[in-house]
């Protein structure tokens, strides 16, 4: 019998593609909930076309008479609902910035398997999170390519083995223009990545690195292996996905062409493999992969992002809803490329931490980052 899907975050990157999968693997998976916030068309075509049982919107205008044949819910309450109803066993959260994190929490707690490509929820959250998984509520496995991948190399090993994880990063789209060349940055520019095509967030979040901080912070709760055993390299082709290195020094690396309909059909398939229809890797095509160390200096983000880790309480979460105002001011033409960073710095020095242990006080943070940020944005 298929296991029932629901997709938070539908018309988004992630979202498409785990539809793609969904429509390949339908004998493994049946869309049961989808929910999207901006693009009512398309959640309308995937509606139609997966006949979902539950839709969830947040455009409270969107009325019943669009979907005949679903449950309408709305707003995080309708996340929430959708992500912890009975019939639900698979749950992609493929929505980003602070919106995953309730839906998230919920579904761990009613016991399902939650796919996370959301890497904020565990920026912001992780150490609750981790509560939930220690306590036996829910399993968490990643979408994200690089976690996946670590993921995949841990498949079969002593977890007490692990000496160093490797986060490999392409650099972005900004990765060869002159250190002093980036402040004149336009977001088109930014947005140009060279082998993933993701959302507009993340994508600027790449550009700066920032993404591989965040993404250090999200193995360190997965993994459970510290900052200072987490590793980050250059490797421009976007092939190897990440790597783990073992006490007796061996090293296992997962490779694979850069689509993310891979890392989400495992999440969905896992301890499985599924037969799919995705190309393969031509290793002589491919020629050459390469990997260089991190030009410390060029990416402040990182640093900033990578000090919020090593600080751990409310800081993370502080650096991440700093980080979605900074990002859509810099989309919208507000700031500069490189005053990213230094918003973020800015928030974050005047912060007074809070239990990263409390929904409480993460939520406020998440608030409090927010309304300083866009402070110092329009001061
Ligand atoms: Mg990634």
């Amino acid at each position: 019998m298929p296991r029932n899907l629901v997709v938070l975050g539908s018309t988004g990157s992630i979202g498409q593609q785990t539809l793609d999968v969904a429509r390949e693997m339908k004998e493994h998976v049946k869309v049961y909930g989808l929910a999207a916030g901006r693009n009512a068309g398309l959640l309308e075509q995937q509606v139609e076309e997966f006949r979902p049982a539950m839709v969830a919107v947040s455009n409270v205008a969107v009325d019943e008479s669009h979907f005949p044949h679903s449950k309408l819910c709305r707003g995080e309450q309708g996340l929430i609902e959708m992500a912890a109803n009975p019939d639900v066993h698979l749950v992609v959260v493929g929505t980003t910035g602070r919106v995953g994190l309730l839906p998230t929490l919920a579904a761990l707690q009613a016991g399902k398997l939650v796919a996370l490509a959301n890497k904020e929820t565990l920026v912001m959250a992780g150490s609750l999170i981790r509560n939930e998984l220690e306590q036996g509520h829910g399993e968490l496995v990643p979408i994200d390519s690089e976690h996946s991948a670590i993921w995949q190399c841990l498949q079969g090993e002593p977890s007490t083995s692990v000496e160093k994880l490797t986060l490999t990063a392409s650099g972005g789209a900004l990765r060869d223009v002159p250190k002093s060349d980036l402040v004149g940055i336009s977001p088109t520019q930014a947005l140009q990545h060279p082998t993933w095509s993701m959302g507009p967030k993340i994508t600027i979040d790449s550009a700066n690195l920032m993404n591989k901080g965040l993404e250090a912070i999200e193995a360190q709760w997965l993994f459970g292996v510290p900052l200072e055993r987490i590793e980050i390299v250059l490797h421009p082709q976007s092939i190897v996905h990440s790597l783990v290195t073992f006490e007796d020094g061996s090293t296992k690396a997962q490779l694979g062409l850069p689509n993310m309909r891979l890392p989400i059909q495992y999440a969905l398939s896992h301890p499985d493999r599924w037969s799919n229809t995705l190309s393969r890797l031509d290793f002589a095509e491919v020629g050459t992969l390469s990997f260089e160390s991190i030009e410390m200096g060029r990416y402040p983000a990182l640093e900033v992002a990578l000090e919020a880790g090593r600080q751990g309480k409310t800081y993370p979460a502080v650096l991440s809803a700093s980080d979605e105002v900074a990002v859509g001011a810099f989309l919208d033409g507000s700031i500069r490329f490189t005053q990213i960073p230094e918003i973020l710095e800015a928030t974050l020095e005047v912060h007074r931490p809070g239990s990263g242990d409390k929904l409480e006080d993460i939520l406020e943070a998440d608030l409090w980052a927010r309304s300083t940020a866009d402070r110092l944005i329009s001061g």
